[in-house]
């Protein structure tokens, strides 16, 4: 259920609500909009209980929350949340960001020479795999604790932040270092016991649809994170599994439009799983910013054919740049800024 918090309430009436909530045995979540306060309450209700909050001063209402993801949904947040992802970078307001980079972070040479590339052409945060979770247990796994060294250099030289996947809880602190955004692969996007440990961490976590979950999976593994106390989560849509086999997977571009109704969260759109071909991602990439999605994760490789990972589906900084300098036009006829 959802605490409508009445307007003229002060400080001290909403840490009271809150110290209610909790001292009747919930979970209370409460959210500053910016035209009202609300205090999402979570845990199993009794018609005793929500009498009892029902008295409390400063409550203007009580409603339930249908949708089972409960502090996701914009039901207890009308408005589109922003995150900050580095110092003055934000998703999910009007700049429509864009992440590039490797599928893996594969030596220092061939992370610090892409990473250039994609600050030149504009991207805005860096991409990159440390641990890879791969299908197959043969194939390269990345470079693994060694990875880690080289992100921090490259991040350092280039200045941009960096974004890259969490494949394991006992890795989450080696990680800190580095990750100004930990990813969740599509593999592990109902892994809860990961998502409720990046829930106890102070950065923003981008967690990847998996191949075969719903609209509504997706926003109930995201809420794993939430109810921990990190709110900062960008969902990512990086196609599913469909009979289509001229694709990797297929781009469920209608679940952009679903996302963005159903949540307040930001979208961004994988054009590189979800096509798996190098041509399509750039025509895919302006599809995602007609959907409405707040930005992208794309791969990019400065010698494809001979990436240790996913090469197929990356583009070269040539093909990179000239999307940095189309996406401008698209950005402005979806009402954002690149
Ligand atoms: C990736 O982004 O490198 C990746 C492994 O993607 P996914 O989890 O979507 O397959
Ligand atoms: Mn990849």
């Amino acid at each position: 259920m959802v605490i409508i918090v009445e307007s003229g309430a002060d400080e001290q009436i909403v840490e009271d609500l809150i110290g209610k909530v909790r001292s009747l045995g919930f979970k209370p979540h409460p959210i500053y909009g910016v035209e009202k306060t609300v205090i999402a309450v979570v845990g199993e209700k009794t018609q005793d209980k929500v009498e009892v909050l029902q008295t409390m001063p400063g409550v203007q209402q009580i409603i339930p929350i249908l949708k089972p993801y409960k502090l996701v949904g914009r039901e207890v947040k009308t408005e589109s949340s922003v995150i900050e992802i580095a110092d003055g970078l934000e998703i999910g307001g009007e700049r429509f960001i864009v992440m590039a980079g490797p599928c893996a972070v594969e030596s220092y040479d061939q992370f610090a020479e892409i990473a250039q590339y994609v600050k030149e052409a504009g991207g805005h945060v860096l991409r990159g795999g440390i641990f890879k979770p791969r299908t197959s247990p043969h194939e390269f796994q990345g470079l693994r604790e060694e990875g880690v060294p080289i992100a921090r250099a490259v991040k350092e030289e280039t200045g941009l932040p960096f974004v890259t996947e969490v494949v394991d809880v006992r890795d989450i602190e080696m990680l800190h270092e580095v990750a100004d955004i930990y990813q969740v692969g599509a593999r592990n996007m109902q892994n809860f016991a990961l998502l409720t440990e990046l829930g106890k961490v102070d950065r923003p976590v981008m967690l990847k649809r998996a191949m075969s979950a719903t609209v509504e999976d997706l926003l109930q593994a995201a809420e794993y994170v939430v109810v921990e106390g990190n709110d900062d989560v960008i969902l990512c849509e990086r196609g599913i599994r469909t009979f289509e086999t001229a694709t990797r997977n297929t781009l469920d571009i209608s679940a952009v439009i679903a996302l963005k109704r159903f949540s307040h969260l930001p979208v961004v759109v994988d054009p590189s799983h979800s096509s798996g071909h190098d041509w399509m991602v750039p025509s895919l990439c302006k599809a995602a910013v007609a959907a409405g999605a707040d930005g992208l994760l794309v791969e990019t490789h400065r010698r494809p054919q001979e990436a240790m990972v996913d090469g197929y589906q990356s583009l070269t900084p040539p093909v990179f740049e000239e999307l940095m300098g189309e996406l401008p036009a698209f950005c402005e006829a979806a009402g954002r800024v690149l």
